[in-house]
């Protein structure tokens, strides 16, 4: 019998997009003629892999994220999905997320998209605002993006929208208007992300040679807290770092990766955890990158695993404060070393907090703005 304690979810990696944008780091490729029967099968050959590792354990999630999921064809989605149920069991009252580009979407997707299972939508909208749009490098207008809203409404009612902000030039009051904007067509999620400058990516470039400058710290700190502020008015509950949503409406998916559940990565570059029932052995694993390495490790092993690392009790530990740190809710106090000379210093200037009831020390908003910092000091 199948018990929901074992509950695990499952990350479809899509590797590729129309375009590769300036500023993104993720393992994707740009869009080029594909065998669907190749890829399909190499995803359901993983799939099935585990599902002989680990049993027929219950999917709580299912994320089709990149790459550009938007992109993949419709008959894969509905076998994966199908595959996943058989090998598997999708719960009844499972969350099954898409991340979509709007110059991909169309009403067809999306009713095929509906038809196969998913119920939630991850719109990578990122501005309203064409000039920006432009400078990030993404192929659609302000007008696509609005379109595929409205649209996405006729067919799910559980709506995210990714949005980019902290821009070059970008004002206060242009994000504010922009933000409230967003606000107005009412999604159930959002996800704000300030833009950041990674290495090897042709912003990169472009920062080295002045073509443009970041805001400085201090703006960014004023856009985060304001975002906060806004989001918070407009009954958005910071869930996450970068992450609003309605109330019952937190990806459950993502949730999975900051309580440190279960989950499996499959496709390239993917990375999953899992722990094998009945046993505390918890392991790590990460998919190889290269489409080629990815093909041919999954023909030979069943499943596209290049690294299985087993983690040390010290490790999970140490996974335990690096993801749970981000979400609202914290983590145990008794994670931390009570002798961390930091720890006073951060509850004295209100970065983190304690409840001392349930024994969780989080970061209040004022301590998101520096997480990485306060992270990295905690774990001394
Ligand atoms: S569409 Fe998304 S995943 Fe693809 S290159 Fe742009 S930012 Fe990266």
């Amino acid at each position: 019998m199948i018990t929901n304690t074992n509950k695990i979810s499952i990350y479809i990696h899509w590797p590729f997009c129309n375009v590769k944008c300036p500023y993104c780091d993720f393992n994707t490729y740009k869009e080029q003629k594909i065998d669907k029967t190749l890829w399909q099968n190499a995803y359901i050959k993983a799939i099935k892999y585990y599902s002989n590792l680990l049993g027929k354990r219950p999917v709580e999630t299912i994320f089709f994220g990149g790459g550009t999921p938007s992109l993949i064809p419709l008959s894969v989605i509905t076998n994966i999905i199908e595959e996943i149920d058989k090998s598997f069991s999708i719960l009844t009252n499972s969350e099954i997320s898409i991340e979509v580009n709007p110059c991909s979407t169309t009403n067809t997707k999306m009713i095929a998209w509906k038809n196969a299972g998913i119920n939630r939508i991850s719109i990578g909208i990122q501005s309203l605002r064409d000039k920006s749009l432009k400078f990030l490098g993404r192929l659609h207008s302000a007008n696509d993006a609005i379109n595929t809203i409205e649209n996405a409404k006729k067919y799910f009612s559980n709506i995210s929208l990714d949005m980019i902000y902290a821009l070059p030039e970008q004002s206060i009051h242009q994000w504010e208007v922009e933000l409230l904007e967003m606000i107005s067509f009412k999604p159930n999620h959002c996800s704000l992300y300030q833009l950041t400058i990674k290495n090897n990516t042709p912003f990169s470039i472009a920062v080295k040679n002045k073509k443009f400058h970041m805001p400085k710290d201090n703006l960014s700190r004023d856009l985060y807290l304001i975002t906060y502020e806004i989001m918070k008015n407009y009954f958005f509950n910071q869930y996450e770092v970068s992450n609003y949503s309605q109330i019952n409406y937190e990806c459950r998916h993502n949730m999975t990766y900051w309580k440190c559940g279960d989950y499996l990565g499959i496709g390239p570059g993917a990375h999953g955890r899992y722990t094998i029932s009945n046993s505390k052995k918890r392991y790590a694993t990460l998919d190889a990158s290269g489409l080629h390495e990815w093909f041919k490790i999954t023909s030979d092993t069943g499943c596209g695993v290049l690294q299985l690392e087993l983690l040390t009790p010290q490790e999970k530990n140490l996974e335990k404060i690096l993801m749970g740190m981000r979400i609202n809710d914290g983590i145990p106090f008794k994670l931390i070393n009570k002798k961390n000379s930091y720890l006073k210093q951060f509850l004295d200037n209100k970065l983190i907090s304690l409840n001392k009831e349930q024994g969780l020390i989080s970061a209040t908003p004022k301590g998101m703005v520096i997480l990485d910092y306060i992270i990295e000091k905690l774990i001394l």
